[in-house]
């Protein structure tokens, strides 16, 4: 008898996973670029500006050092740690250990997606975000973990009601990942919410992993705060950020997790096992923007806020529905009445060129709304904004 299997059949995690939320529009957005469509492209949140070149320059002058060109150590160069807690001082005022209470990642996604392995046994429960970035759900997914997803309503100012989820869950739930200033739905969370979640998770035994990846972009002043700087939060949380929108370097892979040094350490054993750290020379660069940086985020700042003047102005012109947001690059734009999110992301790719994600893409509860990326430039912005208002 010849043995049965298909040498070919993908893993369950693999073929449980949710459709890869761009690989539908990756294909329309082909298909129209084929047909010779001038695209504009605010589907996807990779900034379109350089980084900065005093960042460049260190990476090129650290990447000719021989003491670079070995392994890095998994939880980073000191020297880098130390930086993140000097500047994690300075920004939000939370002392942090730069031994224990820092690790370096390679990129925030990759530690988003590896932190599941170190705390959920199979069947235990992951709180997530919905609408949310895939990461949190396809981690659990992959630690044998089940998603328990919190719907984000724009009636509660697209923050997750802890009081909605059924007592069954909280028995079996070990973490609970939060966004904020949140991708896809750009609201932001204040203290009183962080104090509540640290309250809710100490009375649930929960790990907090706040995912502060756009800490750095926000308006008007409206600096948002850490998730640390609660009291009591340090005992049962972390907090993920990265130097990828920060600074204009999604391509570079450096990012960082701060808190709870327990529970880093959990995270740090996965890493030791399954990866080899950052370049020391990206690190070396990723020590200027977080030691020199502040004026550089500044200016990116206020190319995003001329951009999110410019552009919800002139949606709510065109008669959209959409907020000024305090935060992100991103808009969250209500469909039109009669369209479901991905109809109306169709709609626009066909008739105007424009490519958005339909909110559907981040969970069920983002259906009603299309998101769009303020990362091209204002003239093709204005150019969107030109052919929405001949259309729509
Ligand atoms: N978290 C959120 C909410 C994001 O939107 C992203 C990227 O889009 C990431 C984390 C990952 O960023 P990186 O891995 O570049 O640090």
């Amino acid at each position: 008898m010849p043995i049965q299997k298909n040498r070919y059949e993908m893993a369950k995690r693999i073929k449980d996973l949710p459709p890869y939320l761009f690989a539908s529009i990756d294909r329309m957005k082909q298909e129209a670029i084929q047909k010779g469509v001038d695209i504009i492209n605010l589907g996807v949140g990779d900034p379109d500006l350089p980084t900065p070149p005093a960042i460049v320059r260190r990476l090129q002058s650290a990447a000719g050092e021989s003491k670079n060109h070995q392994y890095p150590s998994y939880e980073g160069l000191l020297k880098f740690r130390q930086a993140v807690a000097r500047w994690y001082q300075r920004r939000f005022g939370v002392n942090l250990d730069p031994v224990s209470e820092v690790l370096t990642l390679i990129g925030s996604k990759e530690g988003i997606g590896h932190f599941p392995l170190a705390f959920l046994n199979p069947g235990d429960i992951a709180l997530i975000p919905n609408p949310g970035y895939p990461v949190y759900h396809a981690g659990t997914l992959f630690a044998g973990g089940q998603s328990h997803f919190m719907p984000l309503l724009r009636e509660n100012g697209f923050l997750p009601d802890l009081s909605r989820i059924p007592k069954g869950v909280l028995k079996k739930a070990k973490v609970l990942f939060l966004n904020y200033p949140n991708n896809p739905t750009s609201a932001t969370a204040d203290g009183s919410f962080f104090e509540q979640v640290v309250a809710f998770a100490k009375r649930n035994r929960l790990i907090v992993c706040h995912d502060a990846a756009y800490s750095e972009i926000f308006f008007d002043g409206h600096r948002p705060m850490s998730f640390l700087e609660v009291k009591g939060a340090k005992e049962i949380g972390i907090e993920f950020h990265s130097l990828s929108k920060t600074f204009n370097m999604t391509g570079w892979r450096i990012g960082f997790a701060v808190g709870n040094h327990k529970i880093l350490g959990g995270l740090g054993k996965i890493k030791s096992n399954l990866d080899s750290g950052v370049f020391q020379a990206v690190q070396e660069a990723g020590i200027e923007a977080m030691e020199s940086g502040d004026h550089l985020a500044e200016e990116i700042r206020k190319t995003y806020q001329e951009r999110r003047d410019l552009m919800v102005s002139g949606l709510k012109r065109i008669g959209l529905e959409v907020e000024f947001p305090k935060a992100t690059f991103y808009l969250w734009v209500a469909v039109p009445r009669g369209y479901h999110s991905a109809q109306f992301t169709a709609l626009l790719l066909s008739k105007t060129g424009i490519v958005t994600t339909p909110g559907k893409g981040f969970g069920d509860s983002g259906e009603g709304y299309i998101r769009m990326a303020l990362t091209v430039k204002r003239e093709r912005l204005a150019e969107a904004l030109r052919r929405m208002e001949q259309v729509l």
